[in-house]
């Protein structure tokens, strides 16, 4: 066996084990319908407060976040526009795959153009 961390949910889990495979698929129903994980959401307050109280909150967050959960953001922010557009909640995987791979190359400068033609087929859910 072998176990994984899964770069969308964070769910560490064992591919090969049925329940966990129900589990994970459990999880991602409901993330494809718009919730979100524990992180994005805490890292949406944690940033929203900073902002209103306008403390020096912003500063004191700056290097406890991990660049991976701000492309988890970022991801999130886009998968959220795109069901209000009207995406196929089947897609779920596949978009936030693709568009992490997106918001990877954008960071990194590396692989741009092939990252960009992965998410074109999503483009109309923009809006
Ligand atoms: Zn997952």
């Amino acid at each position: 066996m072998s176990v994984d961390t899964c770069r969308i949910c964070g769910l560490l889990h064992d591919p090969s084990d049925e329940e966990d495979r129900k589990i994970h698929a459990e999880i991602h129903k409901k993330l494809a319908r718009g919730s979100q994980p524990i992180k994005v959401r805490d890292f949406s307050k944690a940033f929203g407060w900073a902002v209103a109280f306008n403390d020096g909150g912003l500063d004191r967050m700056k290097d406890h976040y991990d660049p991976e959960l701000g492309k988890l953001v970022v991801a999130f922010s886009w998968w959220s526009r795109a069901l209000s557009n009207g995406v196929p909640e089947k897609d779920f995987d596949r978009y936030m795959d693709a568009h992490l791979a997106f918001a990877d190359s954008l960071v990194s400068g590396i692989g741009q153009v092939e990252a960009r033609a992965a998410i074109q087929k999503w483009g109309r859910f923009d809006g």
